[in-house]
């Protein structure tokens, strides 16, 4: 079984009538190779799509040397415009310098593309042993409020405070997604995630709207757990979970523990989607397509940015020791909402087979190859 499936993103539907009317187009999509290792693991995305002849043309962007005051951030205004533009991105990592007075570059492109819902499967690659050897599972995480509001001040001296923001609008909208994403998926059960014991007013809301949602589709089972009892019973059997939705920060944590299930972070693909912003406007020239997009009733999607989970790792950053999994599994996934699929097996297929073979694996996988070695040996798999 494969593990990433497309959401019925609308710009799939639109791209797919536009590559009918123009199969020779290569699709754009902007790279931001990012920090640290981030250049190293994108060179190999572009050399496993080149060695695929997958149909896309990079359009790069790099992290700028000074902040924007148009983002205030060090992404560039135009980074994001080219986001915007082609609908499609993909992200190496980004370092997040701590203490400076700037916006964080992954969360000023959270905000400005309107990111609002992130994605991240989890599975056993088979081959490689981990303690499990069938996790499936994908966590679902509101990407743009929570704790993560970005609301800290100081109320007197030594006392601070922090608000979390939980909105309606927010948790319909994950929920929605969720429950979409299972049902169009094949999976069985959609698991809400929570400490409404505790954080009443907040995450009541949270499950009364997952709840809401719930009820339109009676096909998919819907259970909520506690999040500290959802942690033990990850570790102790993740086979007890199928989709997990959950606020922002609750989903930072459990998608790493996840991580951590299957080999840890170098594996671990993820991506997000937007609400349909200009990119909208940019594809609504055509009324056909308006019509289209309305009558699908597929709403709010446009964007889709797929990145890796795991950090710049400046550890071992330029040494050629980095594992691309992550990303090259992030780019497959944004293959297919790009209605890409034939490509995107075909590299999935390819690098689950140079796992499982042992020959070449990075050092993070108990390997001794570098990052040039696996990734050629992908491509041979091919
Ligand atoms: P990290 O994920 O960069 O590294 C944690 C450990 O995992 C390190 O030992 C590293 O060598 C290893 N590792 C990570 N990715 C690997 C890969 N592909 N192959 C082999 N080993 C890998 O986490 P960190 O050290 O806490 O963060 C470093 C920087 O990255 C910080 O500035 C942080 O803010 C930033 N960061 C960015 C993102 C992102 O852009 N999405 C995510 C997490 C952290």
């Amino acid at each position: 079984r494969r593990f990433f499936q497309s959401p019925p993103v609308v710009s799939s539907l639109l791209r797919s009538l536009s590559s009918v009317a123009s199969p020779s187009q290569p699709i754009r999509v902007t790279l931001f190779p990012g920090d640290g290792i981030g250049p190293e693991i994108s060179q190999s995305v572009k050399q496993v799509f080149s060695a695929a002849e997958v149909p896309i043309e990079w359009e790069e962007h790099f992290v700028g040397d000074k902040v924007d005051p148009r983002t205030e951030s060090f992404l560039t205004w135009e980074s994001l415009e080219s986001v915007r533009k082609n609908g499609a991105g993909l992200k190496g990592p980004m370092a997040t310098p701590i203490g400076k007075g700037f916006r964080s570059l992954n969360l000023t492109l959270r905000k400005e593309l309107g990111l609002y819902v992130n994605v991240r499967p989890c599975f056993s690659i088979p081959g490689y042993k981990t303690r499990y050897d069938s996790v499936n599972l994908v966590t679902i995480r509101e990407n743009t409020e929570g704790e993560y509001s970005g609301l800290e001040h100081q109320v007197v001296r030594g006392v601070v405070e922090s608000l979390k923001i939980i909105t309606r609008q927010a948790s319909l909208r994950v929920a929605e997604y969720a429950f979409h994403y299972a049902k169009t998926n094949g999976r069985q059960k959609v698991s809400a995630i929570h400490k409404a014991n505790i954080m009443k007013k907040t995450d009541g809301l949270f499950l009364k709207c997952c709840r809401e949602v719930a009820e339109k589709y009676p096909e998919i089972n819907y259970e909520e757990v506690i999040i500290d009892n959802c942690c033990m019973m990850l570790v102790k059997n993740p086979a007890l979970f199928d989709v997990l939705v959950m606020p922002n920060l609750y989903g930072d944590i459990i998608s790493d523990l996840c991580a951590g299930l299957v080999g840890g972070l170098g594996l671990t693909p993820r991506y997000s989607y937007s609400t349909l912003t200009s990119h909208m406007i940019y594809f609504s020239m055509s009324f056909l397509m308006i019509l289209i997009l309305y009558s699908c009733n597929i709403g709010e999607k446009g964007i889709v940015v797929a990145e890796a989970v795991h950090g710049s790792a400046p550890d071992i950053a330029g040494k050629n020791l980095a594992n691309p999994t992550a990303l090259l599994l992030s780019a497959v996934a944004m293959l297919r909402t790009l209605e890409l699929r034939v490509k995107a097996d075909q590299i999935h297929d390819a690098i689950f087979k140079t796992i499982a073979e042992g020959k070449y694996r990075t050092g993070d996988l108990g390997g001794t190859s570098s990052t040039r070695e696996f990734t050629k040996a992908v491509c041979d798999n091919l």
